[in-house]
């Protein structure tokens, strides 16, 4: 199969000759069976790190079936599936159950991620070594939605994972000092009457597991960093050599806290409800600085799906989370690529690249050159649409974005040659 006329990374015009499910050849005016690419922008098919699949245990919200045609339409070719599941994924059992399930039903490949602590308890390590030999292969290990906060546990985990290259990605979250918290504490929590939800509960386990990775000489992924204060901490971190890397999620790049007070749906509106919460103006600043320099490494959607019934109540009932796989890439664009601080090379690395470098992906995250898996996503960054939650793919609607016009457009998908996405359909 031929994909014509794609800019591969925003670069010169070529044809994409695909055979057996890798890149055969690049070049010009190749004749056969084509996709007609229109110009897009062609970048290696996208792999986020953080993913909500929900099943098993809460398939009315997603399904690994719906996350992954959703994934797809979002323009991804593998996505990492969270294991705060129900059951929790804490045993080989699970995670191999995950792991079949996206071999059976999945638009794009699906890695669990094992739990670091059982039934995300905090108390009693999972069998750490059991999922990492099971034919899931587990290589990220996080109790995400729970931060793992007993330093001493956190230490044996990290100690653990190096016997087979894993790594602990953990939700930072200080659980004492977060306690019935809210929303960002600040000026807009004290206004509303919100109990607060300071930055340095993210920021105090931060500094702790990065000194504690360091010390024992491990890996460490910082989950969904959301503040200026944690990137100051990541920078130092960095600067001495540690092994340690951080994800940033497109809406913490772009949302801020004054919409829990003013926005197009109201005040006190659950949709922008989320963990961590969205931070200030300043917060974001300092996020996109730092996606741009590296010291945070990559994107990460959190893609959290969640019925109606849990997101359309009183605020402090309503859920915590938002979906994001249907709009990463134009998020992206608008925070990181309409500002000037990342071009498409830079943009394929953070989504992709380096995301699969974390999670120890073979065959995924790959340069679009000959030889290489044919995982390509194909974007036309030039349209500007109005988001249409009715159109998702994934079974949840509860996006920020709702109305909001945004830029660009994923018109394909191909995970090792085959298409799951074309014209911006699932195929
Ligand atoms: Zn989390």
């Amino acid at each position: 199969m031929i994909i014509k006329n794609v800019r591969i990374l925003g670069g010169e015009p070529v044809d994409i000759r695909i055979s057996g499910g890798v890149i055969a050849e690049i070049g010009q005016g190749f004749e056969g069976e084509a996709v007609e690419g229109g110009g897009a922008i062609a970048l290696p098919g996208l792999v986020d790190l953080h993913t909500h699949l929900r099943e098993p245990g809460r398939e009315d919200a997603e399904t690994v079936q719906t996350g992954t045609q959703s994934a797809a339409r979002g323009g991804y070719t593998a996505v990492h599936a969270m294991a705060n599941t129900s059951p929790v994924a804490d045993t080989a059992g699970v995670v191999e159950q995950v792991w079949r399930l996206g071999r059976e039903f999945a638009h794009c490949d699906v890695h669990p991620v094992g739990a670091v602590t059982v039934g995300l308890e905090g108390k009693q390590l999972a069998e750490l070594g059991a999922m990492a030999d099971s034919a899931a292969r587990v290589r990220v290990f996080s109790d995400d939605g729970k931060c793992v906060d007993d330093a001493v546990l956190m230490r044996r985990a990290l100690e653990y994972v190096k016997a087979f290259d894993g790594v602990i990605a953990q939700h930072a979250q200080e659980p004492r000092l977060t306690s019935g918290a809210q929303m960002n504490e600040g000026v807009i929590s004290g206004r509303l009457g919100l109990t607060g939800w300071p930055a340095v509960a993210e920021e105090a386990i931060i500094a702790r597991d990065c000194l504690l990775a360091a010390h024992v000489g491990s890996r460490l992924h910082v989950c969904h960093v959301s503040t200026a204060g944690s990137v100051e901490i990541l920078r130092w971190a960095k600067s001495k050599g540690w092994n340690i890397t951080a994800e940033v999620t497109p809406h913490h790049l772009l949302l801020t806290d004054d919409l829990v007070e003013e926005s197009p749906v109201g005040a006190y509106n659950p949709i922008y409800k989320v963990n961590p919460p969205l931070r200030t103006r300043a917060d974001v600043e300092a996020l996109r600085a730092a996606l741009a320099d590296g010291t945070i490494d990559i994107v990460a959607t959190d893609h959290a799906p969640h019925p109606v019934e849990d997101k359309e109540t009183e605020w402090s009932a309503a859920a915590m989370g938002m979906v994001g796989l249907e709009t990463a890439l134009s998020v992206v664009q608008e925070a990181m690529v309409e500002t000037g601080l990342l071009d498409w090379a830079g943009v394929a690395e953070r989504m992709s690249v380096v995301p699969a470098r974390i999670g120890r992906l073979a065959g995924q995250g790959q340069a679009l050159d000959v030889g290489a898996p044919a995982n390509i996503t194909l974007y036309d960054p030039s349209v500007r649409t109005k988001v249409d939650p009715s159109a998702f793919a994934s079974k949840s609607r509860n996006t920020p974005y709702e109305g909001m016009t945004l830029p660009g457009r994923v018109t394909a998908t191909f995970l090792r040659g085959r298409p799951t996405v074309l014209e911006g359909k699932l195929v």
